[in-house]
């Protein structure tokens, strides 16, 4: 899905990218400028909320069954398990163009697909990134692995402090380890490898391959498998802190939703002119998906002396200077931009 995403678009661009030149983030149909901070604020907070939600109920479920490390390791593992011999050799193999792989998507998170395809090897920002990118994901997975989740990865620090006594969690069944096999298949599968007949630990990921792996045998003995799910999913927790991140997303969509599809911002240059002369910087900004054709005016009785007629391609920002002419005495004057149905004026002082 990581990997399919930047290829998805939403009117004529990307429906998830930061664009970089322009600082603004495609999301889904409209475009968000890095000044709208409010909006940042406000998926943050929608973030957050969501983390401590998903943790607090479901544990490490992130780290066990969704986390790019876990399912690249997972799938690596699973190809270099077809053959008995030179396991760990083959899965370093196959993490090469896997880590490439993750490596590129990385970039297009930032250059749509296609233009990075024909950048890379071209263009020396692209290929350094890439390149760089490559060499520490495949570092990283080859020879830290698992490691990664209990000495680096800030998340797995986090969750500790999430936890309580209800979070879903895997452990050990201490009333019945009289009946234990004692076989130990739950220690060899598990991947950071830990015991869990030693009761919870903190670098357990939640994968439940213990899980699986004792109910292989203790099942044909008429038992349930000792390892199993323990904890409270349905608790006052879970409609509290439920409700609490499903507000904050439907905020976040509403303020998405509710800004206009075009922003004017009039400020008045400080520049030396003649009595009767000011000049004006404007910024108008283009929410929308469509090519809009402005003309900007003013209500007041003014000349304007500069470029009248403004074109804004989809999502763009066009800045300009225009020139105000007044042969009365005025205190104010109005900015028009108008056309497509759009209509704004701003109000800004005349000296
Ligand atoms: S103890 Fe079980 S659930 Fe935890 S990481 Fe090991 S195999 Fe996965
Ligand atoms: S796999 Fe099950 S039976 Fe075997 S040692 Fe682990 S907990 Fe005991």
């Amino acid at each position: 899905m990581l990997t399919g995403l930047p290829f998805l678009t939403v009117k004529g661009q990307s429906a998830f990218r930061f664009d970089i030149p322009t600082l603004k983030l495609y999301f889904f149909g409209s475009a968000i400028w890095i000044r709208e901070f409010y909006l940042i604020l406000a998926a943050t907070l929608f973030f957050l909320l969501l983390i401590t939600f998903v943790t607090a109920i479901f544990g490490r479920i992130w780290c066990g069954w969704l986390c790019p490390q876990t399912v690249l390791l997972d799938l690596s593992q699973s190809i270099a398990g077809v053959t008995k011999k030179h396991f760990k050799t083959i899965q370093r193999l196959f993490l090469l163009p896997l880590s490439a792989l993750v490596a590129i998507t990385m970039i297009w998170y930032f250059v749509p697909p296609a233009e990075t395809m024909r950048s890379l090897f071209v263009s020396p920002t692209i290929t350094a990134f890439f390149l760089v990118l490559w060499l520490l994901l495949y570092l990283e997975l080859a020879f830290l692995g698992r490691g990664f989740c209990t000495s680096v990865c800030p998340y797995a620090m986090l969750q500790n402090a999430l936890f309580d006594k209800d979070t879903l969690v895997i452990e050990y069944d201490v009333s019945r380890d009289a009946t234990c096999l004692r076989c130990d298949a739950c220690v060899q599968v598990c991947p950071v490898g830990i015991d869990i007949k030693k009761g919870l630990d903190s670098a357990c990921i939640g994968c439940a391959e213990c899980i699986d792996a004792c109910r292989a045998l203790s099942e044909k003995r008429g038992m349930a498998p000792f390892p199993n799910y323990k904890g409270r999913i349905v608790r006052r927790k879970t409609y509290w802190l439920g409700s609490a991140t499903a507000t904050a997303a439907l905020t976040l969509f509403l303020l998405i939703w509710s800004r206009p599809a075009v922003d004017f911002l009039v400020i008045r240059d400080n520049a030396p002119l003649p009595a009767g002369l000011n000049r004006y910087s404007y910024t108008i900004y283009n929410n929308s998906g469509k090519p809009l054709s402005l003309a900007l005016s003013s209500p007041d009785p003014v000349t304007l002396i500069g470029e009248h007629a403004l074109l804004l391609p989809p999502f763009a920002a066009i800045r300009g200077r225009i020139l105000v002419k007044s042969i009365g005495k005025l205190e104010h004057v109005g900015l028009q931009i108008s056309g497509g149905g759009i209509s704004i004026i701003r109000e800004t002082g005349f000296l």
